[in-house]
């Protein structure tokens, strides 16, 4: 009892930092939300509960507003962008405070003069990284078409090592993707192996994610399995409207998978779009080995038959949505006038009719050109609402560090935290807010072993938001990506204001997660 008394009088006697008073706290545990003071020294949460009145530097007051732990994001591709926005203002003006990067298999190698020079740049966020496998395979490989070798595999299992020691929080595929699409599952496991041995996970942006998402999800599943590590569908999705509704079976999937035992999970994003590179209509095979060899590929007739009917399919059953007019530019670095402008529309514009045919001609003069990045409509509403309603999926945007204004970007980047916040809790109620905030911090804390972060207790990182739930909105689409999130009011990262009342301040807090530390 007298150390209690003690305790409290030197927590009354010692003044906070800063109070935030009469908030109301949901604090990333998918807990209803409470009401409650959070007292803060330094960098870290010291006290929560009936603090009135107790001495403070800085006393805010959170009345009507909501109080959550920082936003985690997952899966981002900030390296995009952070070196010219430091402050990367579309995540901390939602409330993100940790950025994780590396995701699809695509990292920079080594990790340690990468993150090191992020530590060094003095950055508003929080930043962690994966280790792709496509850039170790590509390190050691090439961008060829072929099986590794065992001393190749050694070689690879090597650098993933190497990058664990040097902060990885796992292992990131993109078997969609070339290289990484040239590797069979066998060789996948044998690198997810070394990582699990080190406390990594695995986390894939899968082989397919329109017809054949349901083995995909068995393969990601099976890379868990047999690499002995946690694993991850990320940016989980449904394409082409013939495959609409199978969210129901590769949930199930999941759901079988964790029933016996098998340590996976989910992340997704809030919109009925994807965006990457044009060359996600082209087959993996005729992007071996680079740009050279795709051209040399096209020359030949009858390869470029097999190309043209391969896009034409593509743009008709999977990533094009069914019609040109689906594909929308994002960026095109030889020509950024076509950014916003749609296949159909890019066709017509040569004097072409907007058929499917024709569009595919037009893809592969834009990609002859050396491709853009671009926004794919083909993604329906009800599988985006079932995959965010599974208990098993985390928030993760896909996102990056836009340049504010430049080309037109898929709105994820800007809006995703927000988007969930306004469509999916408070209009559609999806979500309840307290689930909500838990996939966008508890959750992904937990996946990753932040066990500083992700919650609102006494002793974790100052990671901490208070925003209106009334008035959280995302204001980027698709026509205007340009546009921040509004609603947040504070947010605070490592215990300093990084925005106050809604403005933007001079501090860049940021930590490097390094993964040895956990
Ligand atoms: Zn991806």
């Amino acid at each position: 009892m007298l150390k209690v008394i003690a305790l409290s009088f030197f927590l009354q006697a010692q003044p906070f930092d800063i109070l935030i008073q009469h908030a109301r706290i949901v604090d990333g545990s998918g807990n209803p939300w409470y009401l409650g003071n959070i007292g803060i020294r330094g960098d870290t949460i010291a006290a929560i509960g009936p603090l009135d009145g107790a001495p403070a530097k800085l006393v805010i007051d959170a009345k009507g507003l909501t109080v959550t732990p920082g936003f985690i994001d997952i899966h981002t591709h900030a390296r995009r962008g952070i070196f010219e926005d430091t402050a990367a203002q579309n995540y901390i003006r939602q409330g993100v405070t940790t950025l994780i990067e590396g995701p699809d298999g695509s990292s920079p190698l080594p990790l340690a003069s990468f993150l090191q020079k992020i530590a060094e740049t003095k950055i508003a966020p929080n930043f962690g990284m994966f280790v792709g496998q496509g850039s170790i395979r590509q390190q050691v490989l090439g961008l060829e078409n072929r099986k590794a070798t065992p001393e190749e595999i050694a070689k690879m299992k090597e650098i993933a090592r190497q990058a664990m020691l040097d902060g990885a929080l796992g292992l990131s595929t993109g078997l969609f993707y070339v290289p990484g699409n040239f590797t069979p599952t066998e060789e996948v496991v044998e690198i997810a192996k070394v990582v699990g041995a080190m406390g990594g996970i695995h986390i894939s942006h899968m082989r397919d994610e329109a017809e054949g998402v349901m083995d995909s999800v068995r393969e990601t599943i099976r890379i868990g399995e047999e690499g002995g590590l946690p694993t991850q569908v990320t940016h989980h999705k449904i394409i082409g409207a013939g495959n609409w509704g199978k969210s129901v079976d590769t949930l199930r999937l999941v759901e079988e998978a964790r029933a016996r035992g098998v340590d996976v999970t989910i992340d997704a994003y809030p919109y009925t779009a994807s965006s990457t590179g044009t060359g996600a209509l082209f087959p993996q095979w005729s992007l071996a080995g680079g740009q050279k060899a795709f051209l040399e590929r096209l020359s030949a007739p009858e390869q470029r038959v097999k190309i043209t009917a391969e896009i034409i399919r593509r743009i008709k059953v999977d990533r094009g949505g069914g019609d040109p007019k689906n594909v929308v530019m994002a960026n095109c670095s030889f020509d950024p006038s076509l950014a916003g402008k749609s296949l159909a529309e890019i066709t017509a514009s040569r004097g072409r009719p907007a058929t499917i045919e024709n569009a595919a001609e037009t893809a592969i003069e834009i990609q002859q050109k050396g491709g853009c990045s671009a926004v794919f409509h083909a993604i329906s509403e009800e599988d985006v609402e079932r995959i965010l309603r599974s208990p098993y999926t985390m928030i993760g945007s896909d996102g990056e560090i836009p340049q504010f204004g430049r080309g037109a970007p898929h709105p994820r980047s800007y809006g995703t935290f927000a988007r969930v916040l306004a469509r999916y809790v408070r209009e559609r109620k999806t979500l309840t807010l307290e689930d909500a905030v838990r996939k966008m911090s508890g959750y992904p804390a937990d996946r990753l072993r932040l066990l500083d972060r992700g919650l609102l207790r006494p002793g974790m990182k100052a990671d901490i938001v208070i925003f209106d739930a009334a008035k959280i909105q995302d204001k980027a689409d698709y026509a205007n990506p340009h546009q921040y999130a509004e609603g947040v009011r504070e947010v605070f990262v490592n215990g300093e204001l990084v925005i106050s009342g809604g403005q933007l301040t001079k501090a860049r807090p940021g930590r490097v997660i390094n993964g040895r530390n956990r």
